[in-house]
């Protein structure tokens, strides 16, 4: 519990309004996108301006009280639980979109802008922001930036950090940082701007966001490929990824999210396939028909059974519907999802779907998966419950196995959801001791009263 003199000086910085203590609020800021995480926070602040961030953060620091920074709450590592109480800052209403310069090409977001929002105001004006994280609907840039998110499109435009140009971060002791600006080339000093992407909330609050944008492709082509066998699809990806063609995007699903997402909202889905990608190809009509062209014949060269070409918008649209309830069909399947996050090298895709199916036979855990196959970013999920203590003991040694075995393929422990509390146990064996420690004195160096969502990425005493 927080002093009721710090909840007042709360209410004068950022309103009354602003500042949340009944049981009810706080408990819907105790959690995010996890299955297996939940912790209540003191207070939730809700500020409007990067001032009353800064003066949060101000009398946070000289207290001791423990902050931890949140968008919509829709990560899946934890990130944005407040896992040792204090504050939740959430900046949601920090949701205006600055500036669009057309001519210039980018724009200057708050942190609260919904990506979906963002989208929607940018596809007035013929532009267009790749990086699509799939919970667009409800995730926020500021949130996105913080994760370094990814999503569908990344593929062929790379994710949030390849879009920044500039930040405004405000550190732990309330000094308000500004970093980079609107130009696309930028050598000035470190690249700071790298440093706060990815960071989770541990080194400050990011209060401005200036990205900078394309024009919107003016013609697009979705494909679904339909395979008996979830290894050859994965090779689909790798030869498609070898033959010069770069789609837009490369999605997988299995037949388990094929048959929820038919029960959930039917829609005519293949329910026998054991696997689908869904692609689209993107640009100038004429490229968009060539690449089309070139990638059906390649995913009927490399044994899919069936590939379609969407005829219209509105059959695409159903398509990556599909692939977005992905999410859902999986997450409201269990009591507790745990859900991996590994990225492998995209030629070995094929080989880690096929020791996903040795791990499952040896655990004799089901594991689902879909994800961004074009990334060689899969979301292998263990169906478990957390009640069930012996079980979720052997659901996550499962995981730390599929963990290592996309590590052995030269993979990486997190593609896009980052470590937050979900994948901290591992830290240690995914990344080198050396670096591991200069974050930690990075860290001292911004946050020496470690302020900002303390508990998270490594673990405590480690
Ligand atoms: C259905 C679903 C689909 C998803 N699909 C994808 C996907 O395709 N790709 C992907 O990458 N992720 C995906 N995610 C994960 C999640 O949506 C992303 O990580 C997203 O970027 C989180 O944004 P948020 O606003 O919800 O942030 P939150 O969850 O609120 O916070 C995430 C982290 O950022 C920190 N943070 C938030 N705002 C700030 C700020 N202003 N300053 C400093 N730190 C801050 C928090 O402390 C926390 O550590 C998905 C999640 C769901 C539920």
């Amino acid at each position: 519990m927080l002093e009721t003199k710090l909840i007042s000086q709360l209410q004068k910085i950022a309103g009354k309004e602003a500042v949340l203590t009944s049981k009810e609020d706080l408990t819907t800021y105790s959690y995010d996108g996890t299955t297996t995480w939940a912790h209540m926070p003191d207070v939730v602040v809700l500020p409007t301006t990067t001032e009353q961030v800064s003066q949060i953060l101000k009398l946070a620091n000289e207290n001791g009280i423990p902050v931890t920074p949140r968008g919509a709450g829709t990560n899946v590592s934890g990130g944005s639980i407040p896992i040792k109480g204090g504050i939740v800052l959430c900046t949601a209403k920090m949701n205006k979109i600055l500036d669009i310069n057309k001519t210039n090409l980018t724009a200057t977001i708050e942190p609260g802008v919904v990506l979906q929002d963002f989208n929607m105001a940018l596809a007035k004006q013929g532009l267009f922001y790749p990086p699509d994280p799939v919970s667009f609907f409800g995730c926020t840039l500021g949130g996105n930036v913080a994760e370094n998110s990814a999503g569908p499109y990344c593929v062929k435009y790379g994710v949030t950090k390849h879009y920044l140009l500039g930040l405004e971060v405000v550190l732990a002791n309330g000094y308000v940082m500004k970093l980079g600006g609107v130009t696309v080339k930028n050598r000035t000093g470190y690249e700071l701007i790298m440093l706060f992407t990815g960071s989770e909330g541990t080194l400050g609050v990011i209060t401005k966001i200036t990205v900078k944008l394309l024009p919107m492709p003016p013609a697009r082509k979705t494909m679904i490929a339909v395979f008996d066998d979830m290894e050859v699809a994965g090779q689909a990806v790798s030869d498609i990824m070898a033959s010069g063609v770069v789609p837009a995007k490369i999605e997988f699903v299995d037949n388990f999210v094929i048959r929820r997402v038919e029960e959930m909202t039917p829609m005519g889905l293949p329910v026998e396939a054991n696997a689908l990608l869904i692609l689209e190809t993107d640009g100038s009509p004429a490229a968009v028909e060539a690449d089309a062209q070139q990638i059906v014949d390649i995913l009927k060269k490399s044994g899919a059974k069936d590939v379609k070409v969407a005829k219209d918008a509105n059959e695409a649209a159903m398509y990556w519907k599909a692939r977005s309830a992905g999410f859902a069909a999986v997450f409201g399947a269990a009591h507790t999802v745990m859900a991996e996050d590994v990225a492998v090298p995209r030629d070995k895709l094929a080989e880690f779907i096929r020791r996903l199916g040795e791990i499952s036979k040896k655990s004799g855990f089901f594991i689902q998966f879909l994800g961004h196959a074009g990334d060689g970013n899969l979301h292998p999920s263990i169906f478990t419950d957390i009640r069930d203590k012996e079980q979720f003991a052997r659901a996550q040694e499962t995981m730390a196995e599929i963990f290592r075995a996309a590590m052995e393929l030269g993979g990486v422990l997190s593609g896009e959801h980052g470590i937050g509390l979900e994948k901290q146990r591992f830290l240690k064996e995914a990344m080198d001791p050396v670096a591991i420690d200069i974050m930690k004195k990075i860290k001292g160096v911004l946050d020496p009263n470690n302020i900002l969502n303390p508990g998270k990425i490594w673990e405590e005493g480690a």
